[in-house]
């Protein structure tokens, strides 16, 4: 069965159509139905509310105003409406301006039989629909059909007109998932468009039909919530409310074929109400930078905006282009911090601790370029400077069994990781069996298989393997049976607390067991007082590294303390 076509006809009341009435009667029988109106200002009120799919309208009774209307209809109000003019006499000049106007055709009604009316009326049918199709096309995102950013920032502009009566709060959300190019580099782009698919489908089902959830690109995901509340607190405890199941959505691991992917998500999100003047551009580029701190301060968290963060932005942007003319420059020092026996005190290896020594800042710690390092994607040669450096001043610490360099989760995922580091190691002539590498949780979240090639790859080269801070992250389990680690190291928060929390203690005391089961070598991290170092031992951990030991120094100092340590 046909659908049922929608008309709107605008005529004068005087004026009949008869002979118009008669062909689509004949030409459609009993699949259509059409409206009748005699004002163009009634035609667009009803245009604008109701979904024809057609207004025939008659050239005799509007004049040059029926024009004017298609102009506003098509051009000012954006409605796709295929609208065909009626005209009792041949009029070029307002034929052309028809069309210009963005009217479908012009008929001459002396001209019209039966056939060729049903055809100029189909063929507009047809036209609207494909034109509706390409509308689509160019408003969704084509891999997970959602609203794409130009859709988003029409609604947004929407929501932001409204304003002006209703004076409530909206958020809009801005995503980012977090290892998601490290997925898509490591495993392809047939997982990484699955996955997020798949974080698409999550997201679309967490939320209410008023809420629209778009993907501009990437990884990339925008949540416009609108008109929340009238109060901001209320509203921002909403949005949070919100980023909090999304979170939770997204633990769940995704299992794609063979793989068990762990997602996590940076939540950028601004409030803005009526009392705002504000763009939708504005509003986009609140979110993004808010996004930007979320992401600084560790996965699966929400930021909100504040203006002191646009300062911070660019504050880091600065740093950001320091730190990539810094490297070439090599501006960076390499701090190193004992690990010792715990009961004999004999040192069994050293951290590797980069400092950046700025020409105008002084010296930066690592946890303020680290992060930025790693999302501008200079940790490559960062990390690679910086192992190279430690393998060639490795030769001058005759008496330390082992260096143990920190590699970040994103430069071990780089597909040539494997390879660099076994280059420079072969340059300087370093045996492998010198070095462990130190990785934390957050390597092995984006895949497990593809972290243990690697570093099986590397084990059989001689290099060992210790997993940093560990009691932060997941603490899974999987990873430390199915992963070939040495060594394992327990965060210094949890030996920071161990004196007056009982139930820090009780989790040192567990990893501590739990690694030695797994014949894992245990170093206490942050060890600062006596008692820190009592604990290791009565707990039965094998080294310690912290200020009661050393503080990080540098290459020569620590030369000079291991002498100092053997002869005293
Ligand atoms: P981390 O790997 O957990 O390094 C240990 C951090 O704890 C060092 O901070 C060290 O100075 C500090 N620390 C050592 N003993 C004590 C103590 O007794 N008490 C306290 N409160 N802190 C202690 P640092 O050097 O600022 O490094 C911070 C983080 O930066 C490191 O944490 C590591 O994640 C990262 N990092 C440092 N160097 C590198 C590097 O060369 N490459 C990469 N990718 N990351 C690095
Ligand atoms: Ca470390
Ligand atoms: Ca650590």
């Amino acid at each position: 069965m046909e659908e049922q076509i929608n008309i709107l006809l605008l005529e004068d009341e005087q004026e009949e159509n008869k002979l118009v009435k008669s062909y689509l009667k004949q030409a459609f029988q009993n699949s259509y139905r059409y409206d009748k109106v005699t004002s163009l200002i009634t035609g667009t009120e009803k245009i604008r509310l109701q979904n024809y799919d057609l207004v025939l309208l008659d050239y005799s009774s509007t004049g040059p105003d029926g024009i004017d209307f298609v102009y506003h209809i098509v051009n000012e109000l954006k409605i796709m409406i295929p609208i065909i003019f009626l005209s009792e006499e041949n009029n070029r000049e307002a034929d052309l301006k028809a069309m210009e106007a963005g009217a479908q055709d012009f008929l001459l009604k002396q001209e019209l039989t039966p056939y060729s009316f049903e055809m100029a009326i189909r063929y507009s049918l047809k036209h609207k629909k494909a034109e509706e199709h390409i509308q689509y096309l160019a408003y969704h995102d084509a891999l997970t059909g959602l609203p794409n950013k130009n859709l988003l920032l029409d609604r947004l502009d929407r929501t932001l007109i409204r304003f002006s009566r209703t004076q409530r709060h909206s958020v809009l959300l801005f995503l980012d998932l977090d290892s998601f190019k490290i997925i898509n580099d490591s495993l392809g782009h047939r997982v990484g468009d699955d996955l997020l698919i798949e974080v698409s489908k999550r997201l679309s089902s967490i939320l209410s039909e008023t809420d629209s959830v778009a993907r501009p690109g990437g990884d990339e995901f925008i949540i416009l919530l609108p008109e929340i509340s009238k109060e901001k607190e209320e509203a921002a405890l909403k949005a949070q409310q919100i980023a909090d199941d999304i979170i939770n959505a997204l633990r769940r691991p995704i299992e794609l074929g063979d793989h068990q992917l762990h997602i996590g998500i940076s939540i950028g999100a601004t409030l803005f109400s009526g009392k705002d003047t504000t763009c939708a551009d504005t509003v986009l580029k609140h979110a993004d930078t808010a996004m930007y701190a979320a992401k600084s301060s560790g996965r699966n968290t929400i930021s909100f905006f504040q203006e002191e963060m646009e300062k911070s932005v660019k504050y880091k942007l600065a740093l950001e282009n320091d730190l990539r003319k810094a490297i070439p420059k090599k501006e960076f020092e390499l701090y190193y911090q004992p690990q010792v026996c715990v009961n004999s005190g004999t040192i069994l290896g050293a951290e590797a601790l980069v400092r950046w020594i700025h020409p105008e800042k002084g010296l930066i710690s690592p946890l303020d370029f680290i992060p930025s390092a790693e999302q501008s994607g200079l940790i490559h040669p960062l990390g690679a400077l910086i192992f190279k450096t430690a393998c060639e001043q490795i030769d001058s610490f005759k008496g330390i069994p082992r260096i143990s360099v920190n590699i970040s989760a994103k430069q071990f995922h780089a597909p040539n990781f494997v390879e660099t580091i076994e280059n420079i190691t072969k340059e300087t002539n370093v045996s492998p069996k010198q070095l462990e590498l130190e990785l934390t949780e957050s390597t092995m979240l984006a895949d497990i298989e593809e972290t243990a090639v690697k570093m099986r790859q590397l084990k059989d080269m001689g290099f060992s393997f210790a997993l940093d801070d560990f009691g932060t992250g997941y603490s899974s389990l999987t990873y430390l049976k199915r992963l070939p680690f040495d060594v394992l190291k327990i965060d210094r928060s949890f030996i920071a607390n161990i004196m007056d929390d009982p139930e820090h203690a009780g989790i040192a005391t567990a990893v501590i067991y739990l690694g030695k089961a797994l014949n894992l070598h245990i170093v206490g991290e942050g060890v600062e007082t006596e008692d820190h170092l009592d604990f290791l031992r009565r707990q039965g951990a094998h080294s310690a590294q912290g200020y009661y030991i050393s503080r990080p120094i540098p290459a020569d100092e620590l030369i000079t303390w291991m002498n100092q340590r053997l002869t005293a």
